[in-house]
């Protein structure tokens, strides 16, 4: 039988996990495409994790998402990881090969730097310093993505000095950690803003940067997607920078992850949008 005649399972695995959107995206693919299956919610307790993974192949499950507080451990706990997802330290996408053993991968990264181009098609990662706001997880894909763009400069900013300091030197000379005091001025001659702190998701007050310097020539990227308009975002589409928020990033993470374990490569419509809108 062909694997468009296959019942196919797959899932987002976290704790807690109810908030996530990814049932939404791939189950619309699923339905697109005409395939047979179903991705699920998959709560996990982190005492749990390893067991869970190794049931998959007998559960019927193709792959799974990986998602807080998972991405790291799991990278541990599989059978093979590829070099993108090693370099940024952690996994949110598994495959059950045909073998049933279990490869990591990460698809963070190549979901970011989508989500620029489909903003704007003629967005270049060398046409400018970028500045980076935080050095959680997130921002590791983040920084990946754009080294391998060929980024020119990058200047890393976080309120903790160490987790700045040491991610500068692991990522080499194009890296450069700025001073939290520091963040204000370090916008002066960039092309790229990126949030990838938490502040200015829902629940939590806005980041507390000043965007004086920053030309309106640059775009501002908000990792972020709940809300989709975080402060950061309004206040720079108001002195007329462009935009782009973390739905993009957050649908075309998925996409590779989809086409691992469906066979088909999906596209984020504007069907998709609005279905995704619909559960702010
Ligand atoms: P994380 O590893 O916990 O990192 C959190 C970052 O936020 C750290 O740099 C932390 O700084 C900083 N931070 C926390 N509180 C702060 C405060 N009061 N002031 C300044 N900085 C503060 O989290 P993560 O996994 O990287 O996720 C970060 C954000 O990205 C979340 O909002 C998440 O929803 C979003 N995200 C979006 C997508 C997407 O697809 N769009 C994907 C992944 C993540 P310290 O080091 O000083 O603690």
């Amino acid at each position: 039988m062909g694997s468009g005649h296959t019942y196919k399972l797959a899932g987002v695995m976290g704790w807690p996990v109810s908030h996530s959107r990814s049932p939404v995206i791939h189950n619309h693919w699923i339905a697109h495409h005409g395939l047979k299956g179903a991705y699920v919610l998959l709560p996990v307790e982190p005492k749990n994790l390893e067991q869970a993974l190794r049931a998959l192949p007998a559960l019927g499950f193709a792959g799974c998402n990986l998602t807080i507080p998972h991405k790291v451990e799991a990278l541990r706990l599989v059978d093979r990881v590829d070099h993108l997802a090693e370099r940024i330290g952690a996994i949110n996408t598994i495959v059950v090969e045909t073998d049933r053993s279990l490869t990591g991968r990460n698809t963070d990264a190549f979901g970011y730097i989508e989500s620029l181009r489909d903003a704007r098609p003629q967005w270049r990662a060398d046409a400018g310093p970028a500045v980076i706001v935080g050095a959680g997880g997130a921002a590791r894909a983040v920084i990946i993505g754009l080294i391998d763009q060929r980024a020119s400069e990058i200047r890393l900013t976080n309120r903790s000095w160490a987790k700045a300091h040491d991610m500068s030197q692991e990522f080499g000379a194009k890296v450069s950690a700025i001073p939290w005091e520091g963040r204000h001025d370090a916008l002066a001659g960039a092309a790229l803003l990126v949030n990838t702190t938490n502040q200015g998701m829902q629940g939590e007050p806005a980041l507390d940067l000043r965007l004086d310097l920053l030309p309106v020539s640059a775009l501002v990227s908000d990792i972020i997607y709940a809300p989709m308009e975080t402060p950061l975002i309004a206040q720079a589409r108001q002195r007329g920078n462009a935009t782009v928020n973390g739905l993009g990033m957050l649908l075309n993470q998925a996409r590779p992850a989809f086409e691992a374990w469906f066979g088909v490569s999906p596209g984020i419509t504007p069907e998709l949008f609005h279905l995704i809108r619909e559960t702010f």
